[in-house]
């Protein structure tokens, strides 16, 4: 029997069907990573979102319902520092029970994980990824900008590993001239069954980090700096459209792949929706601008009509920001990734 037009998977004007979703719980954050939420713009006297606009959990849940019976498998939590979220476990527990999703995740800072990683894991999440851009302090300091210690983040993950979590995913942003000579010590720390290692091109998201082309190192150089010293061989990937190129350790010591967002796009696999903490849809980490779902939640509408809604915009989706990336680009107004979900 065919799905009435609003529980099937809707696609998008270049064929790309819905299939992740990044739930974005706050868009406030401890750090101050130069490269997403640079204290000079994200001062004391920045308008963070008031609790009133913020998505309740039963919001979240709705939306992520809807999203689910729209195709979606995935979803990934995030912000901001989701962990910051009062009481984030219960709305994990909430989304594990949602009918029909695969797979559960949230990528955090990792500076609250060591209180939180078991209640997280008992609520029944899936999988982890926590961010480390470096292993010397001071540049790790430099990079949160607020004097972060690296081993606070770093028992997060033991712990993470104590309460069954792994392999546990470590994304490692790549700027140059700050953390490029953190690569290889990051390879050597993170090897093994128990880590699999994601470097990310330098991303020109939001308007304020200050991005320039040439502060970006290219997934093959990350790649070709790796080899000089640990030999690597590449992996196939694990599904069409996989957005990281992956390498094992030629030893067997371990996976560790490059996101090139910006050298090799992929936006003609890119799946992913994306809904900000005040309920915002973005069809693309690079939009200026969301549809606001939070108008229909709260404005009485139906699961269906509010499903129909989502699903006639990922039909005029026609994103592809990273593979027309330009000068011409870069001056677009654009959404926060603290804001929009990372
Ligand atoms: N606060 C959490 C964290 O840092 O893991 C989750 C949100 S953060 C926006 C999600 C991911 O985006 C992090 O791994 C972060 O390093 C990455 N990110 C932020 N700004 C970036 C940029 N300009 N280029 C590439 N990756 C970036
Ligand atoms: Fe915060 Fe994550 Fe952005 Fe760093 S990357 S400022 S930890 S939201
Ligand atoms: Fe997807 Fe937009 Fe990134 Fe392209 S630029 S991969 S469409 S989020």
């Amino acid at each position: 029997m065919a799905l009435p037009e609003h529980r099937s998977t809707p696609t998008d004007t270049l064929g790309r069907r819905l299939h992740d979703l990044r739930l974005s719980v706050t868009d406030r954050c401890n750090f101050r990573c130069t490269y997403c939420m640079p204290k000079e713009v994200f001062g004391r006297d920045h308008a963070f979102l008031p609790k009133s606009d913020i998505l309740t959990f039963e919001e979240l849940l709705r939306l992520s319902r809807l999203f689910v019976g729209l195709g979606v498998e995935k979803i990934r939590v995030t912000g901001g520092e989701p962990l910051l979220r009062r009481d984030l476990p219960k709305l994990i527990e909430m989304l594990a029970g949602i009918d029909g999703l695969k797979d559960l995740t949230l990528t955090t800072n990792g500076s609250a994980l060591a209180a939180l990683a078991k209640p997280l894991r008992d609520a029944g999440l899936k999988r982890l990824t926590v961010s480390v851009d470096a292993l010397d302090e001071t540049i790790f300091r430099a990079m949160n900008d607020v004097d972060f210690p690296l081993a606070r983040v770093l028992e997060g993950i033991d712990a993470a590993h104590d309460a069954g979590f792994g392999p546990i995913k470590i994304n490692m942003v790549v700027k140059r001239g700050v953390n490029e000579h953190q690569i290889v010590p990051m390879v050597k720390r993170f090897s093994g069954p128990h880590y699999i290692l994601r470097f990310i091109e330098f991303m020109d998201v939001g308007t304020s980090n200050g991005w320039r082309l040439e502060d970006m190192v290219p997934a093959a150089d990350i790649v070709a700096l790796i080899r000089r010293e640990i030999p690597l061989a590449e992996l196939p990937a694990n599904y069409a459209g996989e957005v990281a190129r992956r390498f094992r350790h030629a030893d067997g010591g371990g996976e560790i792949g490059v996101i090139s967002s910006v050298t090799q796009p992929f936006c003609q696999s890119c799946t992913r929706a994306r809904i900000a903490a005040d309920g915002q849809f973005y069809t693309c980490l690079f939009a200026a601008t969301g549809h606001d779902l939070r108008a229909l939640l709260r404005g009485g509408l139906s699961d269906e009509a509010i499903a129909k809604a989502i699903a006639a915009l990922w039909r005029v989706r026609d994103d592809r920001y990273s593979e027309l990336r330009s000068d011409a680009t870069l001056a677009l107004p654009k959404a926060e990734m603290s804001r929009l979900g990372g």
